[in-house]
């Protein structure tokens, strides 16, 4: 079976939560991934200074192949706001500025794009998620990218305990719930992060088959 083959990539991230959600939609093909912390040694992290998100994944996907010497596969996502010109979008993770461990970041990020949208409706916050991929073979050969959307609404009362981010703020009106309140394979069945792998995995068995 070609989902054999795929074996074990690296996913540029340390954040648990996409290597949990990547990892669930691989891993049905048979495709292994590991995450930066569960390498021997650090490697020097990529300055992701593109100007758009798929700039971003392929800036790490290359940085990483080449420091490592591994086949890489890398993402990079953030909540673009209509209202807010698409803010934060490629600076969603360090939107407020403040530096500290992922919960403390995520709570000040989230109150900041709540100050922001003070005074609006749902209704006029139109958002989404999006997510690029980048997968790149050992030698720095650029192998596939692709693209996910997760569109919703934001609303300024944060909703749910799981996932990560802005999450408990983006409002989906078709099931009445938070992105927050999924569990975690509803999330993946809708997500930027789980469209954008499904379509990776497609290009990846097709190189393998
Ligand atoms: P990155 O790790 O540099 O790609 O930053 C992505 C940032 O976008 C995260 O820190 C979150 O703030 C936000 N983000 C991306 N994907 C999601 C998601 O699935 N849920 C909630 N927030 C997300």
């Amino acid at each position: 079976m070609p989902s054999q083959r795929l074996g074990k990539i690296l996913f540029a991230t340390s954040n648990p939560h996409k290597i949990r959600e990547v990892g669930e939609v691989l891993g049905a093909s048979g495709c292994s991934i590991a995450g930066l912390d569960s390498l021997n040694e650090s490697f020097p992290e990529p300055l992701e200074d593109g100007d758009s998100f798929e700039d971003n994944a392929r800036i790490k996907a290359l940085g990483y192949a080449q420091s490592t010497g591994m086949s890489c596969l890398a993402e990079d996502s953030g909540l673009e706001v209509d209202a807010l010109g698409g803010a934060p979008g490629v600076h969603s993770a360090r939107y407020s500025g403040i530096s500290g461990d992922r919960a403390s970041v995520d709570r000040a990020n989230n109150e900041k794009l709540i100050d922001a949208v003070a005074g609006m409706s749902p209704s006029e916050l139109s958002a989404r998620f999006v997510c690029a991929m980048c997968w790149v073979s050992a030698t720095g050969e650029v192998l596939g990218e692709t693209r996910g959307v997760y569109e919703g609404l934001i609303t300024t009362e944060p909703r749910g305990e799981n996932g990560f981010g802005y999450d408990p703020l983006l409002w989906l009106p078709d099931v009445g719930k938070t992105s927050a309140e999924l569990a975690p394979e509803e999330k993946n069945a809708r997500s930027h992060r789980g469209a954008a792998t499904r379509a990776m995995l497609q290009l990846m068995l097709a190189q393998n088959g």
